[in-house]
């Protein structure tokens, strides 16, 4: 593309566009990078230019882009139809893909409700649960128990159970009380507490939290093993399946919101199997297309769908649903990307991806002078730069010094994104060898350019 060609779409851009999460004062001052095309693990920009991949395109390319079989799989269903509603009928992909996924779907999940988007999929499972508890009689079951720092989307609802005081102060009128507890995060890298005294000490508090709301508790919403949005704070397997017994004990679900952990990210084909916990609902999004389409999923227990039934007049339906809900094509997309996880026994080929991560992760990354912390679980990373990591002293927010990281390491052919000072790899599934050494090696120097150590 010629610079006339391109300062035409930048202007246009300028003009129209609005970006999310981005402040467009700032946006609008800079020269936008513009995708034209994929290829593998790369993206390509207007001008040729090649940049790996290193967030999956926000977490949700599995395979790679212009996979063949799923691009394959897409014009075949194509050539059928693109469009026919779930509300009265019912198609082929989404029929088959429902059945594909109880497969396998942790244990006791049996029933498949489509949407979207990954914060769909959690409006759903909460309204489920809220709903739930209603038609089962037990009226006061109406609060939510969440984690500090969780992210489960940005409709109201999911902005609800994962406030976040900068982002979403403006909306707070519009917004339900949820529970929160503190995850060992809070204690181990906040407090400088060890990974054991965090631990119980974070159980400790949800035991008290908890044991306030006697027969109040509707359900506990989790990120499983990993809360990414947050800065990638992990949390050991212990914690997951603890907090979950303990609000089962109180009587409560378990919602599992694996949108960003699910389809192999962890390591393992969903975050809940590290725990073996089987949740009662269950939420996915992202890589369920492989990062091709807008499709998400919210798996439930029969016990939940049977409570819905009865005659049509006495109103206990789920009434909820999107104009796309079961899309086929994106439907069709999902199931090729099953095949594709057996076919190319995928979960089994991460695995030394995984540890070349975190081998590359404590050779290259961890001794940097203003590395504070490299969580990993799987291929999801998030490491934390400060500017003093001894005592503890962030930069100032104008540094903006994730955002010169990222800025940096797409100087060097990679695309990345930060959340504030925490600088995250999210790699496809499909990254070589060379590809995730050449990831690392520009993010070690991105880092130590900007930090100057
Ligand atoms: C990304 C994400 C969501 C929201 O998914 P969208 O498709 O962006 O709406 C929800 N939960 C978690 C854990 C996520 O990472």
């Amino acid at each position: 593309m010629d610079r006339a060609e391109y300062e035409r779409l930048v202007r246009i851009d300028r003009e129209h566009s609005w970006h999310p999460f981005t402040q467009m004062k700032v946006w609008v001052s800079e020269d936008p990078l513009i995708i034209a095309s994929g290829e593998g693990n790369y993206l390509v920009d207007v001008h040729g230019v090649k940049y790996l991949d290193g967030v999956s395109s926000l977490w949700c390319n599995v395979h790679g882009h212009r996979k063949r079989e799923l691009d394959e799989s897409l014009v075949a269903q194509a050539g059928r139809i693109a469009h026919s509603t779930m509300l009265g009928l019912a198609n082929i992909p989404a029929t088959e893909l429902a059945s594909e996924l109880i497969e396998i779907a942790p244990a006791d999940l049996t029933r498949v409700f489509y949407s979207d988007s990954g914060a769909e999929s959690v409006e759903i499972a909460l309204r489920m649960a809220a709903q739930y508890w209603q038609l089962r009689g037990e009226r006061a079951r109406t609060r939510f128990v969440a984690l500090e720092g969780s992210y489960h989307g940005d409709t109201t609802g999911a902005v609800s159970v994962g406030y976040s005081e900068p982002f979403h102060v403006h909306i707070r009128s519009l917004l339900f009380q949820a529970v929160k507890i503190r995850p060992p995060q809070v204690f181990r890298a906040q407090q400088g507490l060890t990974p054991g005294e965090a631990l119980q000490q974070a159980l400790s508090e949800a035991r008290d939290v908890i044991a306030q709301h006697p027969n109040h508790i509707a359900a506990l919403i989790i990120e499983p093993m990993m809360q990414g949005a947050a800065g990638m704070w992990d949390h050991p397997a212990s914690y997951l399946r603890d907090v979950a017994h303990m609000v089962r004990e109180a009587g409560g679900l378990v919602i599992a919101d694996e949108v960003a952990t699910g389809f192999g990210r962890t390591g393992a084909m969903f975050a809940c199997e590290h725990a073996a916990l089987a949740p009662d609902l269950m939420c996915v999004g992202k890589g369920l297309t492989g990062g091709y389409l807008p499709l998400a999923a919210t798996f439930a227990r029969e016990a939940i769908y049977d409570a819905f039934l009865g005659e049509p007049e006495e109103y206990r339906a789920f009434y909820y649903g999107h104009t796309y809900t079961g899309n086929p094509l994106a439907a069709a997309v999902a199931r090729e990307n099953l095949r594709l996880f057996d076919n190319e026994r995928v979960i089994d080929r991460i695995q030394p991806r995984i540890s070349q991560l975190r081998r590359g992760l404590s050779e290259l990354v961890a001794p940097l002078l203003h590395v504070t912390d490299v969580r990993q679980v799987g291929l999801m990373v998030g490491i934390e730069i400060m500017r003093d990591p001894q005592q503890r002293t962030q930069y100032a927010a104008s540094d903006h010094i994730g955002a010169r990281v990222t800025q940096e390491a797409r100087n060097r052919g990679v695309v990345i994104r930060n959340l504030g000072d925490v600088v995250i790899l999210m790699p496809p599934l499909s990254i070589g060898e060379a590809e995730l050494d050449f990831l690392l090696k520009v993010t070690q120097a991105s880092i130590e350019q900007v930090t100057g150590g």
